[in-house]
């Protein structure tokens, strides 16, 4: 009797996925069974050696790297993430840069307005047209929910950070990217969410860090510490896995409660 061949692996695309709240996601989405391309503008032996140890076979792991913020380059960045396994049932636009300083509103340059939104606003805007233009041609039937996108976004989205305006205000055109993909791709039964970290501890709050401590130190967040990578990469990994039936457009805050409003 012929047996029957195995369900296909579903594959995730994580960008910004070389180390830092990426390198969370990849590993939470290769423990929930996908196999992971990472994406990425270099990604040097010691990241791919150090997510390596975090990804247990069977799942698998490919790398392309590029500059999501060069659009032109987006048609062979795509054409390789979807090369490396076949298929893509799940973006996960992580990628994302901050301001070099934190000051006035009033002095923000018009180079680090764009900087920010080139990266965290138009870039994950094109890739996922590019991206979603390919997984609608593919046409992989799979059950509701089963295939999504997922932007991380910040607190910021919605918490007003005057020091570092121009990432808040891309962040918050993320949030609404997160609404208008939902509504598009409902139909086609791929689901789109926003996750929003607070505090986590990587590369981009380093230069933060002292001050970050001391707020901690006095009760910042309702649960009061410091986020890790894994702590998103749960979240993402369960909003991709398709456990979420009947959701679309969700905004999921990974902040330890930093964003309820309280006296
Ligand atoms: P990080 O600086 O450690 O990692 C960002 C990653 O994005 C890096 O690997 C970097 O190489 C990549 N990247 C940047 N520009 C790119 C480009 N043009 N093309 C391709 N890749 C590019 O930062 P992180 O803290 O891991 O942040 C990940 C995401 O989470 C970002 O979108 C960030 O805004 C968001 N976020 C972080 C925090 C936090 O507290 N760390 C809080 C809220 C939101």
């Amino acid at each position: 009797m012929k047996t029957k061949d195995p369900e296909p692996r579903r594959v995730a695309v994580v960008t910004g996925g070389a180390g830092g709240i990426g390198g969370g996601i990849v590993a939470a989405l290769a423990e929930r069974g996908f196999d992971v391309v990472v994406c990425d503008l270099a990604i040097g032996a010691a990241a791919k050696d150090a997510l390596g140890t975090q990804v247990a076979p069977p799942a698998r792991l490919a790398f392309v790297e590029g500059d999501l913020a060069d659009l032109a380059g987006h048609p062979a960045l795509v054409h390789a993430i979807h090369a490396a396994f076949g298929r893509v049932d799940c973006l996960v636009n992580n990628a994302g840069v901050s301001v070099k300083s934190r000051g006035d509103l009033l002095d923000v340059t018009p180079e680090s307005y764009d900087l920010n939104f080139a990266v965290n606003t138009r870039a994950a805007f094109f890739l996922t047209q590019a991206v979603c233009r390919r997984m609608l041609a593919d046409g992989i039937a799979l059950g509701e929910s089963q295939r999504s996108v997922v932007f991380v976004s910040s607190s910021n989205a919605a918490i007003a950070a005057p020091e570092r305006g121009e990432y808040a205000m891309s962040k918050a055109a993320v949030s609404m990217m997160n609404q208008l993909f939902a509504l598009r791709l409902a139909p086609h039964g791929i689901a789109v969410y926003e996750v929003r970290p607070g505090l986590i501890r990587t590369a981009m709050t380093r230069v933060a860090q002292a001050r970050f401590d001391g707020l901690l130190a006095e009760g910042f967040t309702p649960i009061n510490r410091w986020g890790q990578p894994q702590d998103v990469g749960r979240a993402v990994a369960t909003l991709a896995s398709g456990d979420l039936p009947f959701t679309t457009g969700a905004a999921l805050p990974v902040d330890g409660g930093m964003h309820i409003h309280h006296y």
